[in-house]
Protein backbone atom coordinates (compact mmCIF):
# COMPACT_ATOMS: atom_id res chain seq x y z
CA UNK A 1 0.00 0.00 0.00
CA UNK A 2 1.27 3.60 -0.48
CA UNK A 3 0.61 6.71 1.16
CA UNK A 4 -2.14 7.51 -1.35
CA UNK A 5 -4.50 4.56 -0.23
CA UNK A 6 -4.32 5.10 3.64
CA UNK A 7 -7.14 3.61 5.40
CA UNK A 8 -7.72 5.73 7.82
CA UNK A 9 -8.88 3.23 10.70
CA UNK A 10 -9.35 2.99 14.52
CA UNK A 11 -6.96 2.03 16.99
CA UNK A 12 -9.19 0.38 19.54
CA UNK A 13 -10.44 -2.47 16.92
CA UNK A 14 -8.48 -4.79 15.75
CA UNK A 15 -9.74 -5.88 11.48
CA UNK A 16 -10.73 -9.04 10.20
CA UNK A 17 -9.15 -7.57 6.99
CA UNK A 18 -5.68 -7.81 8.70
CA UNK A 19 -5.91 -11.27 9.44
CA UNK A 20 -7.43 -12.72 6.36
CA UNK A 21 -4.30 -11.06 4.88
CA UNK A 22 -1.97 -12.76 7.34
CA UNK A 23 -3.57 -16.44 6.33
CA UNK A 24 -3.10 -15.32 2.84
CA UNK A 25 0.40 -14.67 2.69
CA UNK A 26 1.34 -17.20 5.21
CA UNK A 27 -0.07 -20.05 3.44
CA UNK A 28 0.28 -18.75 -0.18
CA UNK A 29 3.58 -16.82 0.21
CA UNK A 30 5.84 -18.05 3.34
CA UNK A 31 4.88 -21.67 2.95
CA UNK A 32 4.69 -21.77 -0.59
CA UNK A 33 8.76 -21.34 -0.48
CA UNK A 34 9.28 -24.91 0.75
CA UNK A 35 8.54 -26.74 -2.16
CA UNK A 36 8.86 -30.15 -0.25
CA UNK A 37 7.45 -30.06 3.51
CA UNK A 38 7.98 -32.77 5.66
CA UNK A 39 9.41 -33.56 9.50
CA UNK A 40 8.83 -30.92 11.42
CA UNK A 41 7.69 -28.82 9.13
CA UNK A 42 4.82 -31.00 7.97
CA UNK A 43 4.00 -31.10 11.86
CA UNK A 44 4.49 -27.46 12.26
CA UNK A 45 1.72 -26.80 9.41
CA UNK A 46 -0.46 -29.09 10.50
CA UNK A 47 -0.21 -27.92 13.99
CA UNK A 48 -0.60 -24.63 13.02
CA UNK A 49 -3.67 -25.69 10.37
CA UNK A 50 -5.25 -27.30 13.08
CA UNK A 51 -5.59 -24.17 15.61
CA UNK A 52 -6.94 -22.28 12.59
CA UNK A 53 -9.56 -24.92 11.83
CA UNK A 54 -10.88 -24.94 15.93
CA UNK A 55 -10.08 -21.08 16.62
CA UNK A 56 -10.19 -18.72 13.83
CA UNK A 57 -12.87 -16.53 14.39
CA UNK A 58 -13.37 -16.05 10.59
CA UNK A 59 -16.45 -15.44 8.09
CA UNK A 60 -18.48 -18.64 7.23
CA UNK A 61 -16.36 -19.26 3.76
CA UNK A 62 -12.90 -18.63 5.75
CA UNK A 63 -13.69 -21.17 8.64
CA UNK A 64 -15.06 -23.53 5.75
CA UNK A 65 -11.82 -23.26 3.86
CA UNK A 66 -9.79 -23.87 6.88
CA UNK A 67 -11.68 -27.07 7.82
CA UNK A 68 -11.58 -28.29 4.81
CA UNK A 69 -7.65 -28.10 4.57
CA UNK A 70 -7.09 -29.28 7.87
CA UNK A 71 -9.27 -32.60 6.81
CA UNK A 72 -7.05 -33.08 3.74
CA UNK A 73 -3.62 -32.36 5.90
CA UNK A 74 -5.33 -35.46 8.42
CA UNK A 75 -5.54 -37.50 5.65
CA UNK A 76 -2.12 -37.21 4.43
CA UNK A 77 -0.25 -40.42 5.91
CA UNK A 78 3.30 -39.56 3.98
CA UNK A 79 6.35 -38.41 5.27
CA UNK A 80 6.12 -35.54 2.77
CA UNK A 81 3.70 -33.66 0.78
CA UNK A 82 4.35 -31.08 -2.27
CA UNK A 83 3.39 -27.62 -1.57
CA UNK A 84 1.62 -27.73 -4.90
CA UNK A 85 -1.16 -30.59 -3.33
CA UNK A 86 -1.27 -28.47 -0.34
CA UNK A 87 -2.02 -25.23 -2.29
CA UNK A 88 -4.31 -27.71 -4.70
CA UNK A 89 -6.63 -28.45 -1.44
CA UNK A 90 -6.24 -24.70 -0.34
CA UNK A 91 -7.46 -23.20 -3.45
CA UNK A 92 -10.19 -25.73 -3.98
CA UNK A 93 -12.94 -23.10 -3.51
CA UNK A 94 -17.01 -23.24 -3.77
CA UNK A 95 -19.30 -20.57 -3.20
CA UNK A 96 -18.96 -21.11 0.65
CA UNK A 97 -15.38 -22.00 1.24
CA UNK A 98 -12.77 -20.03 0.01
CA UNK A 99 -9.53 -18.24 1.76
CA UNK A 100 -9.62 -15.03 -0.44
CA UNK A 101 -6.63 -13.81 -2.48
CA UNK A 102 -6.02 -9.79 -0.82
CA UNK A 103 -3.59 -8.50 1.13
CA UNK A 104 -5.26 -5.56 2.08
CA UNK A 105 -3.42 -4.24 5.76
CA UNK A 106 -5.81 -1.80 8.17
CA UNK A 107 -4.56 -1.88 11.83
CA UNK A 108 -1.37 -3.07 10.43
CA UNK A 109 -0.86 -0.58 7.54
CA UNK A 110 2.83 1.00 7.53
CA UNK A 111 3.16 4.60 6.96
CA UNK A 112 5.65 3.57 4.10
CA UNK A 113 5.46 0.21 2.40
CA UNK A 114 8.90 -1.20 3.90
CA UNK A 115 6.79 -1.01 7.51
CA UNK A 116 4.28 -3.67 9.42
CA UNK A 117 2.02 -5.29 7.41
CA UNK A 118 2.86 -9.31 7.76
CA UNK A 119 4.67 -9.49 10.45
CA UNK A 120 1.88 -6.99 12.39
CA UNK A 121 -0.53 -9.13 11.77
CA UNK A 122 1.30 -12.64 12.43
CA UNK A 123 1.20 -10.59 15.79
CA UNK A 124 -2.32 -9.63 15.90
CA UNK A 125 -3.49 -13.50 14.61
CA UNK A 126 -1.48 -15.10 17.63
CA UNK A 127 -3.12 -13.17 20.10
CA UNK A 128 -6.18 -13.47 18.32
CA UNK A 129 -5.98 -17.47 18.36
CA UNK A 130 -5.02 -17.58 22.48
CA UNK A 131 -7.71 -15.31 23.09
CA UNK A 132 -9.90 -17.56 21.35
CA UNK A 133 -8.48 -20.85 23.05
CA UNK A 134 -9.38 -19.51 26.15
CA UNK A 135 -12.89 -18.66 25.15
CA UNK A 136 -13.32 -22.14 24.17
CA UNK A 137 -12.01 -23.62 27.23
CA UNK A 138 -9.49 -25.40 25.31
CA UNK A 139 -7.81 -28.56 27.02
CA UNK A 140 -4.91 -27.86 26.32
CA UNK A 141 -3.07 -24.06 27.05
CA UNK A 142 0.04 -24.75 25.19
CA UNK A 143 -1.88 -25.96 22.05
CA UNK A 144 -1.88 -22.63 20.38
CA UNK A 145 1.13 -21.32 22.32
CA UNK A 146 3.17 -24.64 20.44
CA UNK A 147 1.51 -24.07 17.26
CA UNK A 148 2.68 -20.77 16.64
CA UNK A 149 6.42 -21.36 18.29
CA UNK A 150 6.62 -24.43 15.35
CA UNK A 151 5.13 -22.57 12.81
CA UNK A 152 7.67 -19.36 13.57
CA UNK A 153 10.29 -22.00 14.02
CA UNK A 154 9.77 -23.86 10.47
CA UNK A 155 8.03 -21.10 8.48
CA UNK A 156 8.50 -17.24 9.14
CA UNK A 157 10.80 -15.56 6.98
CA UNK A 158 12.10 -13.44 9.26
CA UNK A 159 15.22 -15.86 10.46
CA UNK A 160 16.24 -13.59 13.14
CA UNK A 161 12.99 -12.84 14.21
CA UNK A 162 12.50 -17.15 14.79
CA UNK A 163 15.46 -17.04 16.82
CA UNK A 164 14.40 -14.83 19.04
CA UNK A 165 10.79 -15.75 19.91
CA UNK A 166 12.38 -19.96 19.96
CA UNK A 167 14.75 -18.36 22.85
CA UNK A 168 11.97 -16.61 24.62
CA UNK A 169 10.24 -20.18 23.78
CA UNK A 170 12.51 -22.39 25.68
CA UNK A 171 13.11 -20.03 28.48
CA UNK A 172 9.75 -21.43 30.20
CA UNK A 173 7.01 -21.60 27.58
CA UNK A 174 6.77 -25.04 29.22
CA UNK A 175 5.64 -23.49 32.36
CA UNK A 176 2.09 -21.98 30.81
CA UNK A 177 -0.44 -24.49 32.93
CA UNK A 178 -3.42 -22.28 32.19
CA UNK A 179 -5.08 -19.67 29.57
CA UNK A 180 -4.54 -16.81 31.45
CA UNK A 181 -0.64 -17.70 31.76
CA UNK A 182 -1.17 -18.37 28.14
CA UNK A 183 -2.38 -14.88 27.24
CA UNK A 184 -0.19 -12.82 29.36
CA UNK A 185 2.79 -14.86 28.13
CA UNK A 186 2.58 -14.01 24.70
CA UNK A 187 1.58 -10.53 25.53
CA UNK A 188 4.50 -9.88 27.95
CA UNK A 189 6.77 -11.46 25.50
CA UNK A 190 5.44 -9.12 22.30
CA UNK A 191 6.48 -6.37 25.11
CA UNK A 192 9.87 -7.72 25.22
CA UNK A 193 10.74 -7.52 21.67
CA UNK A 194 8.48 -3.91 21.33
CA UNK A 195 11.15 -2.74 24.04
CA UNK A 196 14.18 -4.80 22.34
CA UNK A 197 13.09 -2.48 18.81
CA UNK A 198 11.95 0.18 19.88
CA UNK A 199 14.15 2.95 18.12
CA UNK A 200 15.47 0.40 15.32
CA UNK A 201 15.23 1.63 11.80
CA UNK A 202 12.79 -1.23 11.01
CA UNK A 203 10.41 0.91 13.30
CA UNK A 204 7.62 2.84 11.86
CA UNK A 205 7.96 6.24 13.12
CA UNK A 206 4.42 6.67 12.75
CA UNK A 207 3.70 3.45 14.99
CA UNK A 208 6.42 3.45 17.82
CA UNK A 209 6.79 0.45 19.88
CA UNK A 210 5.54 1.40 22.71
CA UNK A 211 4.94 -1.15 25.76
CA UNK A 212 0.94 -1.86 25.16
CA UNK A 213 -1.30 -1.43 25.99
CA UNK A 214 -0.50 2.17 26.02
CA UNK A 215 -2.24 4.65 28.73
CA UNK A 216 -4.24 6.50 26.19
CA UNK A 217 -5.91 2.66 25.35
CA UNK A 218 -5.99 1.12 28.82
CA UNK A 219 -5.91 3.92 31.08
CA UNK A 220 -7.06 1.01 34.09
CA UNK A 221 -4.09 -1.37 33.43
CA UNK A 222 -1.38 1.07 34.74
CA UNK A 223 -0.67 2.24 37.83
CA UNK A 224 2.39 3.71 40.36
CA UNK A 225 4.06 1.63 42.89
CA UNK A 226 5.08 3.57 46.12
CA UNK A 227 8.04 3.93 44.56
CA UNK A 228 7.30 5.66 41.59
CA UNK A 229 7.83 3.00 39.46
CA UNK A 230 5.30 1.86 36.55
CA UNK A 231 3.81 -1.23 37.21
CA UNK A 232 0.74 -3.39 35.10
CA UNK A 233 -2.64 -3.75 36.61
CA UNK A 234 -2.49 -7.62 35.67
CA UNK A 235 -6.22 -8.39 35.99
CA UNK A 236 -7.02 -5.02 33.93
CA UNK A 237 -5.01 -5.76 31.60
CA UNK A 238 -5.89 -9.67 31.08
CA UNK A 239 -9.66 -7.88 31.16
CA UNK A 240 -8.72 -5.59 28.38
CA UNK A 241 -7.02 -8.34 26.47
CA UNK A 242 -9.80 -10.62 26.15
CA UNK A 243 -12.02 -7.80 25.03
CA UNK A 244 -9.61 -6.23 22.32
CA UNK A 245 -8.55 -9.77 20.54
CA UNK A 246 -12.66 -11.29 21.30
CA UNK A 247 -14.61 -12.21 18.66
CA UNK A 248 -17.26 -9.81 19.27
CA UNK A 249 -15.06 -7.04 19.27
CA UNK A 250 -13.67 -7.79 15.41
CA UNK A 251 -14.34 -5.21 12.59
CA UNK A 252 -15.14 -6.47 9.01
CA UNK A 253 -14.64 -2.80 8.00
CA UNK A 254 -12.56 -2.56 4.35
CA UNK A 255 -13.26 -6.43 3.74
CA UNK A 256 -13.34 -7.25 -0.14
P1 LIG B 1 3.77 -5.17 16.18
O1 LIG B 1 4.80 -5.37 17.24
O2 LIG B 1 3.85 -6.05 14.98
O3 LIG B 1 2.34 -5.37 16.86
C1 LIG B 1 1.15 -5.48 16.09
C2 LIG B 1 0.01 -4.90 16.88
O4 LIG B 1 -0.21 -5.70 18.04
C3 LIG B 1 0.26 -3.49 17.42
O5 LIG B 1 -0.09 -2.55 16.46
C4 LIG B 1 -0.65 -3.45 18.64
O6 LIG B 1 -1.97 -3.15 18.24
C5 LIG B 1 -0.62 -4.87 19.13
N1 LIG B 1 0.34 -5.09 20.22
C6 LIG B 1 1.56 -4.52 20.41
N2 LIG B 1 2.15 -5.01 21.51
C7 LIG B 1 1.31 -5.93 22.03
C8 LIG B 1 1.36 -6.76 23.17
N3 LIG B 1 2.39 -6.73 24.00
N4 LIG B 1 0.32 -7.59 23.40
C9 LIG B 1 -0.76 -7.62 22.58
N5 LIG B 1 -0.86 -6.84 21.49
C10 LIG B 1 0.16 -6.00 21.21
N6 LIG B 1 11.35 -7.84 14.31
C11 LIG B 1 12.67 -7.66 14.53
O7 LIG B 1 13.25 -6.71 13.99
N7 LIG B 1 13.38 -8.50 15.38
C12 LIG B 1 12.78 -9.57 15.97
O8 LIG B 1 13.42 -10.34 16.71
C13 LIG B 1 11.39 -9.80 15.73
N8 LIG B 1 10.76 -10.89 16.27
C14 LIG B 1 9.47 -11.15 15.92
C15 LIG B 1 8.85 -12.32 16.37
C16 LIG B 1 7.56 -12.63 15.99
C17 LIG B 1 6.92 -13.92 16.48
C18 LIG B 1 6.84 -11.75 15.12
C19 LIG B 1 5.43 -12.10 14.68
C20 LIG B 1 7.44 -10.59 14.67
C21 LIG B 1 8.75 -10.27 15.05
N9 LIG B 1 9.38 -9.11 14.60
C22 LIG B 1 10.71 -8.90 14.88
C23 LIG B 1 8.61 -8.07 13.91
C24 LIG B 1 8.20 -6.98 14.92
O9 LIG B 1 7.88 -7.53 16.20
C25 LIG B 1 6.97 -6.21 14.45
O10 LIG B 1 5.95 -7.13 14.09
C26 LIG B 1 7.21 -5.29 13.27
O11 LIG B 1 8.32 -4.45 13.53
C27 LIG B 1 5.97 -4.41 12.99
O12 LIG B 1 5.69 -3.67 14.17
P2 LIG B 1 4.32 -2.95 14.46
O13 LIG B 1 4.56 -1.54 14.82
O14 LIG B 1 3.38 -3.17 13.34
O15 LIG B 1 3.74 -3.67 15.78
Amino acid sequence: QTEEQWIPFNKTRVYMSDLESALHYSLRVEVASHTVIKGEALTALKGYISVLDKYFPGRPPVKNALKAVNNWLKEQKKTSIMYSEFSAALNTKTTDSYLPEVVRWVGCQGSKKQYRGYPCSMWTLFHTLIIQAAEAGSKDPQEVLQAMRHYVGSFFGCRPCADHFEAMAQENMDHVTTHTVAVLWLWSRHNRVNARLAGELSEDPHFPKVQWPPPDLCPSCHTLKSNGDHAWVQNKTLAFLRNYYSAQHLSNDFLS
